[in-house]
Parts: C-alpha cells; sequence; structure tokens
C-alpha cells in the first residue's frame, strides 16, 4: 500500500483518516548515524537537533517514495520547519493540519473542522472517498493495536518484556500497515506470555521521559546502564496508545476528542498538567527515579526542566535531566551521567 508520511511531534495526527483514504501512515522517524549537514543550510544549528535530522533525511531523498506529508501541529520547530518542507520537496500532497494547542469545546470543534479539511483535500487530491465507514473500521483496527500495546507495555512492571523492545514494536506500528502491525504484535504476545520473567537483580526501575527519543538502541543503551524502564511518557510510547477512541460516536468527534484528553504533551496547552501524569505514573509503577531527556534544542522540554525538577524533588523521587545531541557517538558521552545516576538511586 502508498504510504502518506507523518511529521509530527506528539502522535496527534488521525492516522485513521490517512488510513480510511486508501494509505499506510508513516510516521518520520531520524537517523542518529548522519549529519544534518544539508538541512543546516535551511535551519539555524541552534534548532531542534531531531527536526534538522529528518529534514536531512528528507533532502537526501529518504521519503522519496512517499505520496505526500501531513505535518501536525505541535511545537514551534515542527510548525515552522513544515513551510522549508514545502519549499524543499516536490510531493503530491503535503497538508498542515492544526491540530489544536489548547483543549476544550472550542478547540474540539476546531479540531473536527480541520480535519474534515484534510479529509477533502485528500478526496480531491487522490480521487478516494473517506467514508464514515471506512473511519470506523480504521478506529476499530487501531483501538486494537492500542490495546495490544497497552496489554505488551504493562509486562514491563512483571519483567517480561524490556522497554528496548516495547519501543522498537511500538515504532513499527508508527511505520508500518496497520493490518500486519496487527498480525505482528498478536504473535508478540503470545510468544511474550510463554517467558519467564528475567531477573532485576541489580536493575534500577525508572520512568523515561522527555523529548521525541526515536532511536531503540538509546534505549538499549540505558539498559546496558543498568536501568529498566518500566513506564514511560514518550510519543514513541504510552502517548500512542495509552487511551482508546470512543466507538461509539461520530467517528471525527471521537478522534478529536480521543487526541485532546489523551495524555498531555508538553507542546500543550497547559504542559504543567504534564506533572500530574508523570507523578501518577512514579507512584503507580513504583519507580527507583526519573530520566528526563531533552533533544539538543528543544525548547518545549527544557522549558519544562526547571519545573519537573522543582516537583519532583518535592516527591523525594531522584530526576536526572540530560540534554543530548541526537547522534550515536554522543550517547557514550553520556555515560558516566546515567551510571552516577543508577548508583545513587
Ligand atoms: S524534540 Fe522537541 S523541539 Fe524537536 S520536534 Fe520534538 S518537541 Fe519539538
Amino acid at each position: 500500500m502508498e504510504r502518506i508520511g507523518i511529521f509530527d511531534s506528539g502522535v496527534e495526527t488521525p492516522e485513521e483518516i490517512i488510513m480510511a483514504a486508501g494509505f499506510t501512515p508513516y510516521r518520520l522517524f531520524g537517523d542518529p548515524s548522519i549529519q544534518p549537514e544539508k538541512a543546516n543550510e535551511h535551519i539555524p544549528p541552534t534548532h531542534c537537533v531531531w527536526t534538522r535530522n529528518l529534514l536531512e533525511r528528507a533532502l537526501t531523498g529518504d521519503y522519496g517514495d512517499l505520496k505526500g506529508i501531513i505535518a501536525t501541529h505541535g511545537c514551534d520547530r515542527t510548525n515552522r520547519e513544515f513551510d522549508i518542507w514545502v519549499e524543499c520537496l516536490n510531493l503530491k500532497f503535503m497538508f498542515f493540519l492544526n491540530s489544536p494547542r489548547k483543549r476544550g469545546e472550542k478547540p474540539l470543534e476546531f479540531f473536527i473542522t480541520d480535519m474534515k479539511e484534510l479529509i477533502l483535500q485528500l478526496e480531491e487530491t487522490f480521487g478516494v472517498q473517506v467514508s464514515t465507514e471506512k473511519l470506523k473500521d480504521a478506529i476499530n483496527t487501531m483501538n486494537e493495536i492500542r490495546g495490544l500495546l497497552k496489554f505488551l507495555s504493562e509486562l514491563r512492571k512483571e519483567n517480561k518484556i524490556k522497554g528496548s523492545e516495547l519501543h522498537g514494536m511500538v515504532k513499527a506500528a508508527q511505520m508500518n500497515d496497520k493490518e500486519e502491525t496487527l498480525a505482528y504484535l498478536r504473535n508478540q504476545l503470545e510468544e511474550i506470555k510463554t517467558r519467564n520473567p528475567f531477573e532485576d537483580g541489580k536493575l534500577k526501575k525508572v520512568l523515561l521521559t522527555g523529548s521525541d527519543i526515536d532511536d531503540t538502541e538509546f534505549i538499549k543503551f540505558l539498559e546496558d546502564l543498568g536501568f529498566h524502564i518500566v513506564i514511560d511518557d514518550l510519543c514513541v510510547g504510552t502517548k500512542y496508545y495509552w487511551n482508546t477512541v470512543d466507538e461509539s460516536k461520530d467517528p471525527l468527534h471521537a478522534l478529536a476528542e480521543y487526541h485532546l484528553s489523551k495524555p498531555i504533551y508538553s507542546t500543550k496547552y497547559p504542559s504543567y498538567e504534564r506533572f500530574k501524569i508523570l507523578k501518577e505514573y512514579a507512584e503507580k509503577y513504583e519507580v527507583q527515579g526519573v530520566i528526563n531527556i531533552a533533544q539538543k534544542f528543544c525548547e518545549p522540554i527544557l522549558y519544562e526542566h526547571p519545573y519537573m525538577m522543582k516537583k519532583f524533588k518535592e516527591l523525594e523521587i531522584p530526576y536526572l535531566f540530560v540534554e543530548m545531541t541526537y547522534n550515536k557517538e554522543s550517547y557514550k558521552q553520556l555515560s558516566t551521567r546515567f551510571s552516577a545516576f543508577a548508583e545513587i538511586i
């Protein structure tokens, strides 16, 4: 099936619309083994390293087989960079979806209106029809995927699955055909259920939060340093599957409600509510510490850090903040900080 790319900092793109239009939604990820040389010709190197990496991939032809790209309102980087993407890429379909910053009745109506515009433009560009029935089928499929991922996610606390393994599965679900994803996740679940729990010995149970962290190797790197990521608050993680869409309602209304009521991302208002979610996770999963990772120049996470640090101090939960460069080599340079944190918690 042909693919439409998603350029999205907060997983707020209603993938069901893309599926109902007959395409596979394909979330764009970076490649930490490349340098954003061409992207730096368009964007100052003091801007989010992750989105510059994605632009680099686009400029060097990595996304050439996509039929289009939908950029969904997230942080200032994804919003403003989309203008550059439109100038630099020659794709049949480019759409900016205005997912609201705020929550409530008015933003809900606003989001539904913009989703209708997305549907109209998909229909006109590709000569397809996004019917209510197709939307309902897509919601049903996505809900099943979310349910399976959440079930697998909870097996982290039973030591049956590691955070890196789950991260790989969520990433696969965001890139691959959804029916294939369903079959893949069902098989994975059957196999994982038969496993004996792994020994956690000296592993430190942590909550991982922060920017868009899409490199599974980085999660493995943390595990090798002695952490067990028993819960997370990531877009390649719980934000993608924690809730489900209400299948009894009008599909567009239900999709808008779903995206505006799921655990809030730091790019949305009021972002300080994110702390409530983190507190709830930290207490429920009895973590020994919280790791907050900012991709270099990720403003939303950088702004939030002082508040998070203060609040976790009040809770007496150890908290580590690290700003990192999106580059495999940089991981090694951080190992001392992570190892020291593992020792003190
Ligand atoms: S890493 Fe931060 S600045 Fe970059 S796209 Fe994500 S939220 Fe925006």
